[in-house]
């Protein structure tokens, strides 16, 4: 390892969406499984814990009450409620991993991009990830297989709405071929950290050239 590369630097907070079937579980998976600097925000949650659930690593489990003081005490970087339940992205833990270097993971919407970007622009990296056509879209939700044909008819119509929201990323990428997809989502994540402003320990590394 070269002197550069073990130059101290913030974390950065990567986020991925796209459309449903769109293919960002699978881009997330895969960057999470081969590259270790980087590990999923967990999120906290109200509703309750499912078989094979692990409290702190799929969500940190909350009550009601809980959850209502963090909301008040500002303890989230944004929160929603989903089908009668909260869940939300804790500012403390994330703000500590950030300092020391821990990148993390986001698979939020458009909407929780918008907050978190709110809150925190400078740590913050958004990529949206398209199909390459509507119709392949349509292949890939029937494909998987998870999902009734009402539901999937439901995720098309909202893909749309979803797709009109492009405007508000950093990167865009095309998932045609899954592996070209995902070249370049690691070519955006290694480019980003190399950002100056992110080198925290560039300022003493170069103070000791210029000596
Ligand atoms: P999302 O998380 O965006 O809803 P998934 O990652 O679950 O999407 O992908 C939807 C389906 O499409 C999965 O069955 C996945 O294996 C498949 N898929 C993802 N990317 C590609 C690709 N580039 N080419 C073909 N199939 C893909
Ligand atoms: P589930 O209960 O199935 O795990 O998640 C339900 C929904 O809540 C999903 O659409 C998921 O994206 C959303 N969700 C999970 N964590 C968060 C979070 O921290 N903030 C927001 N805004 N939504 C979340």
């Amino acid at each position: 390892m070269s002197g550069s590369d073990a130059l101290h630097r913030r974390g950065l907070m990567f986020i991925l969406s796209s459309p449903s079937g769109a293919g960002k579980t699978t881009i997330a998976r895969r960057l999470l499984a081969e590259d270790s600097e980087i590990m999923l925000s967990v999120s906290a949650t109200t509703r309750p814990m499912r078989p094979g659930e692990v409290d702190g690593k799929d969500y940190h489990f909350v009550s009601r009450e809980e959850f209502h003081r963090m909301v008040e005490e500002d303890e989230f970087y944004e929160w929603a409620e989903v089908f009668g339940q909260c869940y939300g992205t804790p500012k403390a833990h994330i703000r500590a991993g950030l300092k020391a270097g821990q990148d993390y993971l986001f698979d939020i919407d458009w909407q929780g991009t918008q907050q978190l970007y709110q809150k925190d622009q400078q740590d913050v990296v958004r990529v949206f990830l398209l199909p390459p056509s509507i119709d392949e879209l349509s292949r890939r939700l029937t494909g998987r297989g998870t999902d009734s044909a009402e539901v999937i008819q439901a995720r098309m119509d909202r893909a749309k709405a979803e797709i009109s929201h492009w405007d508000g990323y950093d990167y865009v990428v095309v998932n045609d071929d899954i592996d070209a997809c995902f070249a370049k989502v690691v070519q955006i994540l290694e480019a980003e950290r190399m950002r100056r402003q992110r080198q925290t320990g560039l300022i003493g590394f170069v103070r000791e050239l210029l000596k």
